[in-house]
């Protein structure tokens, strides 16, 4: 069995071991030394990484009680090499963890929530409670946590077998085979006490800090986002530079900036509905003057919104045929829609307009939209009246109504 020095204090960085075996595998090479201070993935912690000799170790798993180092090159069975710790790793990797025992011990003392699952990705860490905590609650959690670390607490182990573990009160147990269980404690208990294989800081001063910075609900409780450490002050200052960037374009103090945000959205609003009103009274002032039954028409500004309003209103002033094409923000959105007595199926007209203005879209024999990757122009609105006007028999009614004015 691999003899595990990384739980040592302090951490070892390098360390002669023996390469018992090596084998090639899809990932690289698994290589077991007889000690090793790579701490494998366990209990939601990721593996260490390092070197030893001239090989990269990218990953470690334990397997039958053995660490298997999995590195980029072979290493020669027998052969003595120096393995080499990522220490930076390793520290980010314990202060996460030691702030997830912290910010679970608390969440279950304080509210009766247990945590359910934790993950440690490389930029974000999460940890799933089975009892929704509302902001007010994660605000006290975060700030009895961080109460916790300024009491620099000491981080214990113990270990015991299967029946000394069944007479004891902890947060929580996990399934461990081996009769060596390590339980680790916080405060002596009064903070957090659980099963574990991670490694942790060996006070809660260590972490320096831990910020919640995100929640959701989920299945029934709530995912909470969480940092400790370095990681916890980069992300509160780059979220300080942003307020404050954000907070100077909009000429304000950071503190002032939540009101001048909500200011302008309301403003915002308020326009928007201003501008659907004028858009309205102008589509009726346009259907109102509208005297072709087959109406094709382009509008400038106006939006996807604005061509369905206007072809709606041609087709309530009297016209069979409504083809609204609007131009805004360098797109041009459409919108064909037929009166109630018209039976040209308006998917085949908007098959028509894709044709001719490289468009995209289609809906119902009553009504169709889309958008035209290309420019409408003028010819090609005339040409596709043209077209609507002999699939209605158009044409033929205006040809004989000028036959009888002669
Ligand atoms: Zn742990």
């Amino acid at each position: 069995m691999t003899e595990r020095l990384y739980y040592e204090h302090p951490v070892i960085t390098e360390l002669s071991a023996r390469v018992v075996s090596c084998e090639k595998t899809d990932r690289g090479f698994a290589v077991v030394f007889d000690r090793t201070i790579i701490f494998p993935e366990g209990g939601g912690q990721p593996a260490d990484r390092g070197t030893a000799g001239k090989a990269n170790i990218l990953d470690a798993f334990e397997k039958d009680g053995e660490v298997y180092h999995v590195a980029d090159s072979p290493l020669e069975p027998g052969a003595e090499c120096v393995i080499k710790l990522d220490l930076e790793r390793r520290l980010d990797h314990t202060c996460q963890h030691t702030g997830e025992h912290i910010l679970s011990g608390l969440a279950y003392k304080l509210f009766g929530a247990r945590n359910v699952g934790f993950h440690m990705a490389e930029d974000y860490c999460t940890i799933d409670l089975d009892k929704f905590l509302d902001e007010d609650a994660l605000a006290l959690l975060e700030r009895e946590a961080n109460a916790a670390v300024r009491r620099d607490l000491p981080v214990t182990e113990a270990h015991m077998d299967h029946e000394a573990l069944s007479k004891i009160e902890i947060r929580k147990k996990s399934d461990v085979k081996s009769d060596d269980i390590r339980v680790v404690y916080i405060g002596g208990g009064d903070v957090d006490s659980c099963t574990c294989c991670g490694t942790h800081c060996f006070s809660s001063g260590e972490v320096g800090y831990i910020r919640i910075g995100d929640s959701q609900k989920y299945k029934g409780g709530v995912r909470l986002w969480f940092s400790c450490g370095g990681r916890a002050v980069n992300e509160a200052n780059a979220l300080t530079r942003a307020m404050t960037g954000l907070a100077r374009s909009y000429s304000t103090s950071r503190d002032e900036l939540p009101s001048a945000v909500r200011k302008q959205s309301d403003e915002l609003a308020s326009l928007k509905r201003e501008l659907k009103a004028r858009t309205l009274a102008l589509s009726k002032r346009i259907a109102a003057e509208n005297k072709e039954p087959i109406a094709v028409v382009m509008e400038e500004g106006f939006g996807a919104n604005d061509v369905k309003m206007l072809s709606e209103e041609l087709v309530a002033h009297g016209a069979r045929i409504a083809l609204v094409f609007g131009r805004a923000n360098g797109a041009v959105n459409y919108r064909a829609l037929r009166g109630e007595s018209e039976t040209v199926s308006m998917g085949e007209v908007v098959k028509a307009v894709n044709a001719l203005t490289c468009g995209k879209g289609g809906g119902s024999p009553v009504f169709a939209q889309g958008a035209s990757s290309g420019d409408v122009t003028e010819e090609m609105l005339l040409s596709l009246c043209k077209l609507l006007k002999d699939w209605t028999g158009e044409s033929r009614k205006e040809k004989n109504d000028e036959l009888l004015r002669l």
